[in-house]
């Protein structure tokens, strides 16, 4: 799936793009639902022009279309499910890290997302037969944890060689908000050429956090926010991916979110995460995994291990 640029939009050339992208409007999504008045004032070009560029870019966007229900049902039928390491936390969420839709871990720090997350790359990378999908990874960092010496110990205990596990996950930092953003694009690059059925962002909201300061930008944040959060959704169902993304809980009182055990992000991320795990940790080294917000599963709690080797029961 080739990706358009601007300057595919019908009457916008270099200049145009340039005033189009400082203006922010980098997606031709963005500027196919903008209004004209909007569009002229901030680009600084006629209403016209205006007009016939947002023209351009409906034509231009893919907007998509409508599906049958039974193109939906073959659709799921692909959905495939990845073992965590722990049979009480895959039971929890119903098997596994599914496919074609995007689980939220959040939790303090120390809560082991980062964990899950290494332990969800390792696994995803193992043969079908050893409960893995044979498949690439794509781990977009945005705290700078990753720590390949942890995904040569996992690998190691389950007896698959390391360095080819470690071959098959790739990794980018991501250094700020607009940078994590873009990244989902070149992942998309990357899995037309690799067979990525899982991608892991860790953690999803740092940077939105950080950056974002204030009542006065929260509405931008959302807006950001959640047009990443269908860009990784739609990376899960082209490619039946899983998506796992990792969140932070608001240690203190978030400008908007009063309850400091509440995710960041709120109705956005929970509304778009198809699944949501609390984690906390629990006595003698045990983590508790909560599920909330489940469209199919009931709510419920598991506990389980971080070891050396890994997440275990
Ligand atoms: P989070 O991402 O939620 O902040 P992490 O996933 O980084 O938390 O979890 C960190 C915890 O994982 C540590 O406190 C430690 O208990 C555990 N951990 C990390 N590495 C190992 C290891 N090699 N062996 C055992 N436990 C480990
Ligand atoms: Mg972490």
């Amino acid at each position: 799936m080739a990706t358009k640029t601007l300057e595919d939009i019908p009457g916008v050339g270099p200049a145009i793009a340039e005033k189009l992208q400082e203006a922010c409007y980098s997606d031709i999504m963005a500027i196919a639902v903008a209004s004209p008045a909007d569009l002229s004032e901030k680009c600084e070009i006629g209403e016209k022009k205006a007009m016939d560029i947002i023209e351009g870019a409906k034509l231009c966007a893919d907007i998509g279309g409508f599906e049958t229900g039974e193109d939906i049902l073959e659709r799921r039928k692909q959905i495939t499910k990845l073992t965590t390491g722990s049979k009480a936390l895959d039971e929890l969420i119903g098997g596994g890290v599914e496919s074609q839709s995007i689980m939220e871990f959040f939790g303090e720090f120390g809560s082991s997302k980062t964990q899950i997350c290494f332990q969800l790359a390792v696994n995803a990378t193992l043969p079908e037969e050893m409960g893995g999908l044979d498949s690439d990874v794509v781990i977009i960092d945005s705290e700078n944890t990753f720590r390949p010496e942890r995904i040569i110990q996992m690998a190691t205990y389950l007896g698959v060689d390391p360095q080819e596990t470690l071959r098959r996950i790739h990794v980018a930092r991501a250094f700020n908000s607009q940078h994590q953003v873009l990244l989902v694009e070149k992942a998309i690059q990357l899995a037309e050429e690799k067979k990525i059925r899982l991608m892991i962002v860790d953690s999803l909201t740092s940077h939105f956090r950080a950056e974002y300061v204030g009542r006065g930008a929260l509405a931008e944040r959302q807006q950001v926010l959640n047009r990443h959060m269908h860009d990784l959704l739609n990376f899960a169902t082209l490619n039946n991916a899983a998506i796992v993304v990792t969140n932070q809980v608001a240690a203190k009182p978030d400008a908007f979110f009063g309850d400091p055990t509440r995710p960041i992000g709120g109705h956005i991320v929970g509304h778009t995460a198809t699944f949501r795990v609390y984690l906390r940790k629990g006595k003698a080294g045990k983590r508790v995994a909560r599920l909330i917000d489940s469209p199919n599963l009931p709510e419920g709690e598991a506990v389980f291990l971080v070891t050396e080797d890994g997440i275990k029961d």
